[in-house]
C-alpha cells in the first residue's frame, strides 16, 4: 500500500474521556470499519483536578491504552495524542494539525468540532454516536460521588487505575472543596 492509499484511510477522534468509558471504545472499534488507522485526540489535555475533568492526560491515555490492549486493537492502528485547548476556536483546526498526524476524517458527536473541521474541508463520520442515556462521563462522575455502581461502565483496565490512583476519592475531595 502506497502512502497516498495510507492517508485516504486515517481518521480522528477526539474527547475528553473523563473518564474513558464503553461507549468511548464502542465508538473507537466502529472507526476500524471506516478507516486503517485512528488517531485518538485526548481533548482539554491541559485540565485536570475538576468535577468536569478528574483525570490528567497521562490517566487518560493510559486508560485508552490499556483499554485498547484489552479489546485486541493492534497497537499499530492508532496514536494517542493530548490536545490542549486554544482561546480561538478559529484556530483549532490548525492547532489539531499542527498536533496530529495527518488525518482525512473526523469522527465527533460534538456540534462545535463537526462545524470547525466541516468548515476546514474535512469529510465528517455519520456515525460515531453512543446511547449518552446509558453512558456518559457525566453519569459515571456522579455515580463515583455518590458511591454509585459505575466500574461496569468502563472498561476493567480503566477501573483498575482509578483505583489504582484513588480516583474516586480525588473525585469526592474536589467536590467537597467547591
Ligand atoms: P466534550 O465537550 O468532551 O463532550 C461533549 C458531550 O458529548 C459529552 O457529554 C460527551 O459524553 C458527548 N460525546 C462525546 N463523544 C460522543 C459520542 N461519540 N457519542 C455520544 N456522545 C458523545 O466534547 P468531545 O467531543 O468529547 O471533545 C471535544 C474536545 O475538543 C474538548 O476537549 C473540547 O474542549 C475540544 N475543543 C477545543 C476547542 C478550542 O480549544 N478552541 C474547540 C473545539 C473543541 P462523555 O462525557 O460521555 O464523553
Amino acid at each position: 500500500m502506497n502512502d497516498k492509499n495510507l492517508k485516504e484511510k486515517s481518521g480522528i477522534l477526539i474527547g475528553r474521556m473523563q473518564p474513558l468509558h464503553n461507549g468511548h471504545i464502542q465508538v473507537i472499534k466502529n472507526t476500524f470499519k471506516e478507516v486503517d488507522e485512528l488517531i485518538i485526540g485526548i481533548g482539554s489535555a491541559q485540565i485536570s483536578h475538576t468535577v468536569e475533568n478528574p483525570f490528567t492526560a497521562g490517566e487518560r491515555t493510559l486508560m485508552i491504552k490499556k483499554a485498547l490492549i484489552e479489546e485486541g486493537v493492534e497497537g499499530d492502528k492508532y496514536y494517542i495524542i493530548p490536545i490542549t485547548d486554544i482561546m480561538n476556536n478559529s484556530t483549532w483546526v490548525s492547532h489539531v494539525e499542527m498536533l496530529a498526524p495527518h488525518f482525512n476524517k473526523v469522527f465527533s458527536g460534538n456540534p462545535l468540532v463537526q462545524q470547525l473541521f466541516t468548515e476546514a474541508g474535512y469529510e465528517l463520520s455519520k456515525h460515531v454516536l453512543f446511547d449518552r442515556k446509558l453512558l456518559s462521563g457525566t453519569k459515571i462522575r456522579d455515580l463515583m460521588i455518590n458511591d454509585g455502581k459505575w466500574e461496569d461502565l468502563v472498561p476493567k483496565s480503566t477501573a483498575t487505575i482509578i483505583k489504582k490512583i484513588n480516583g474516586v476519592k480525588r473525585l469526592k475531595h474536589i467536590v467537597l472543596k467547591m
